[in-house]
This record gives C-alpha cells, structure tokens and sequence, in this order.
C-alpha cells in the first residue's frame, strides 16, 4: 500500500487552541492497515512520531519535525448482547456525535459525557470526564499498534489503567501506542447520574429525567460557561483538579474553611477553578493570552492579534505564572491537563 504522506502540512486548524505550527511530515490513517508502513517510514528517518486526534488537548510549541498521524479511522457498530450493548467505535470517530449516535439507538451512559470535543481515540488517553461520570465506567476494552512488540493489541480496560484524568497511556505506553477502536459497554435501562449540583439545578428538580433531557441539560450548561475553540481557541481545562492528602487537606480548611472540595481516596479533590478564582485570575489577559471571564480553568488564545510564533510559550508562561501565585497562596502544586509537544 502506498503511503500518502503529505510534506510541510500546517496543523493550525488541527489544534484547538489553534496554534502555528508545521508538520514536516503527515499521514491521515483511515485504517490500522497502514501503520507498519507508516511507522517504519518514520523509523527509517528517524522521525519522532506525533499522534492527532482533534486536538483539542494537546499544546504546539512549534514545527514538528518529524511524522504527524491524523487518526481519522472510521465505524460504529452496535451489538445486542441481551443484557446490554457493545459497541466498537473507531478511534476517528467524532466524540459528540458518537454520544448522539448511542442515544439514538438507545443506548445509555454516555449523556454526561455529551459536547466534549476531540475523538473516540483520544478519550481513553485521559479517561475523559465530566458531570460525576467517566469513560471508565463503560470502557470495556482499547484495540490499537504496539509500537514495541511491532503489532495489533488488544488491551481490556483493566490494563489500561484508568485513573482521574489519567491511564497508562499517560506513562508507561505514553507515545507507545495507537489506538485505533475502542469498545464500549452501555445499559439498555437509563441511570441518570445528578450527582453535579449544577446539573441537578438545570434540570429544575425533575427526579427521572429521561437521557435526553439529561443530554440536553449537560449541553446547555456547557454551551453557557465553556468558550468555542472556533471563536476562542482554548483547550478545555489547562489544570487538572489537585488531589491532596487528608493531613494537607485539614490544614488549608484551618485557612480557609470555605473551600470546596471532594472525597477523593484516602484524600480530597479540590477544584482547580476555585483556586484560582481565589488568585484574582479569572477573566485576566496578558497580551495575547488570558483566563476566560467565566471558567477560571480554561486558558484562551485571542484570535487578535493573530496567533504567531511564541503564542504557546506566553500561554504556558501565563500557566507557570499562575501555577506559582497558587503554590505560593495555598502550597498545593497544579499540573498541566494538555500535553505539550515540540521544542518551541
Ligand atoms: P488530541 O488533543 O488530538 O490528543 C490528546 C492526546 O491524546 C495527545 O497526547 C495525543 O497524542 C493522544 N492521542 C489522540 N488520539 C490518539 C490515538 N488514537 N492513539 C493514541 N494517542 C492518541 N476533557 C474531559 O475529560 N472532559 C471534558 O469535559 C472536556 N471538556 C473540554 C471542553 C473544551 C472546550 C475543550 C477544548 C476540551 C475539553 N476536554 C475535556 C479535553 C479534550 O477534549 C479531551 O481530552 C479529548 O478526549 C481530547 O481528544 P482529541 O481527539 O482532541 O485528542
Ligand atoms: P463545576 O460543575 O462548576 O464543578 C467545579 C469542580 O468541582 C469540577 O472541577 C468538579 O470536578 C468538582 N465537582 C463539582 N461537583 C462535584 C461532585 N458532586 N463530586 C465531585 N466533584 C465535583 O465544573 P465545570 O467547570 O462547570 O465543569 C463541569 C464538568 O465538565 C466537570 O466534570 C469538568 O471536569 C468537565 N469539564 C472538563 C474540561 C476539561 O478540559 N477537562 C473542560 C470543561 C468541563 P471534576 O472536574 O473532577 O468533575
């Protein structure tokens, strides 16, 4: 099979938080058939390799001068098991609408889940949450290439190990491995989870809402606080929320009794957001950069001026900056959501 690798392929529109940067070299894979050709096309040159879903977690700080693969595979099949269904979806697979897609066929689990962008590939990476569910709880299994053992594996989501914002693919098989499919198991019988208080709130005290009101509802509240990338570019979240001890906990809540937090382990998480609302971030802008007005956690690139070289260096400058101010105020140590890419 011929390989179709375009040369010097600009990755801006590939990257939400919109990002100049060049791939030297680009694949889009529709199919895992071509990954032994592509990676020993890379192999070959010594290329580094730089997987893409939609880009919507990652930061570019420049050119990447080595392979780019655009996962775009393809499929969503849906089978009956009698309990429940399993359904495999191609790692290209837009998150979104895979989430509608399972709510048209009566399929549930994933409503909370509802408007995160990015890919089905990409989902496992970071165990993707939102509203009190995570993919974790209907992950069955992630098909992909080894690119140590040079062939398909298929691993369960046990092996995968899926933690808060967090899986192996994050560690051990951080840039080792291509997902290309992942498996889902899904309920026939819907559960809501309301266990958010702002989601509670939006569906007005209705105690069984149906999926779709629960789908409705997550939208509408994410369409209200969290920017467009296309008119705000950002990458969701620049922090995951800190999990602290119960000692470290007990000690800021002497400080600062009014702090939000939860369970989590033997331990609390605390929320980000708050934290830095606390440090007067929150709707800030320095030069080209800022925290949005509404979601302290997210940090936006402005469309003006025009993104140039060196706007991923100010916005993990704003980062540092502010991981600083909270390190300094409440001793705990944020860490960055998106992974960064490239020397800059
Ligand atoms: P990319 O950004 O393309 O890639 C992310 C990482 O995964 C990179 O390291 C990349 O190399 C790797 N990767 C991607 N695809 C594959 C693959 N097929 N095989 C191997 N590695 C791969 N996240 C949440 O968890 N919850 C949210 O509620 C949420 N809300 C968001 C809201 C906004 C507005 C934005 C911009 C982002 C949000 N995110 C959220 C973050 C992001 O959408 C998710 O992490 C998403 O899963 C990333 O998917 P992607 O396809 O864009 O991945
Ligand atoms: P929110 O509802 O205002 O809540 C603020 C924070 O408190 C969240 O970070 C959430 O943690 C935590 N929280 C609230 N209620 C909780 C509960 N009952 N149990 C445990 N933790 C609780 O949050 P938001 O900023 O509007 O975001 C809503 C959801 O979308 C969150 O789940 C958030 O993670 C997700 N989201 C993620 C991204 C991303 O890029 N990762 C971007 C936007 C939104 P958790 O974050 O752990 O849920």
């Amino acid at each position: 099979m011929a390989l179709n690798v375009f040369e010097h392929v600009d990755l801006q529109a590939l990257n939400t938080l919109a990002l100049p940067a060049r791939a030297r070299y680009f694949l889009r894979v529709e199919t895992a058939a071509v990954l032994p050709e592509a990676l020993a096309f890379a192999a070959q040159r010594q290329l580094p390799l730089l997987v893409l879903g939609g880009g919507s977690n990652l930061i570019l700080r420049g050119d990447w001068q080595g392979l780019a693969l655009l996962i775009a595979v393809p499929g969503k099949q849906l089978d009956d098991t009698g309990e429940s269904w399993s359904v495999r979806i191609g790692a290209g697979e837009n998150w979104h609408e895979l989430v509608q897609w399972t709510l048209a066929h009566a399929a549930y689990g994933l409503e909370n889940l509802t408007l995160i962008p990015g890919t089905a590939g990409a989902a496992p990476i970071q165990n993707i949450g939102a509203y009190g569910v995570e993919l974790a709880d209907c992950l069955e299994s992630v098909r992909g290439w080894s690119i140590d053992a040079q062939c398909e594996q298929t691993l369960s989501a046990a092996q995968c190990q899926l933690g808060y914002r967090d899986s192996i693919f994050k560690h051990a098989l951080a840039g080792r491995f291509i997902i290309t499919e992942i498996g889902l198991r899904l309920r026939k019988q819907f559960a809501p989870v309301l266990t958010y208080p702002a989601l509670r709130e939006a569906l007005q005290g209705k105690s069984k809402p149906d999926a779709a009101q629960v789908e409705r509802a997550v939208r509408s509240i994410r369409q209200s606080k969290l920017p467009d990338p296309t008119t705000l570019p950002n990458a969701g979240s620049f922090f995951k929320n800190p999990v602290i001890s119960a000692t470290q906990l007990a000690n800021l809540l002497a400080l600062h009794p009014q702090m939000p937090h939860f369970a989590a382990g033997d331990g609390a998480k605390l929320p980000a957001a708050w934290l830095l609302d606390q440090c007067g971030w929150k709707g800030r802008r320095i030069g080209a950069v800022g925290v949005h007005e509404q979601q302290a956690l997210v940090l936006v690139s402005y469309l003006e001026p025009p993104a140039q070289a060196g706007r991923a260096d100010e916005l993990l400058g704003l980062a540092e900056a502010i991981k600083d101010d909270v390190a300094a105020r409440f001793g705990v140590t944020l860490e960055l959501e998106p992974t960064v890419y490239g020397a800059g």
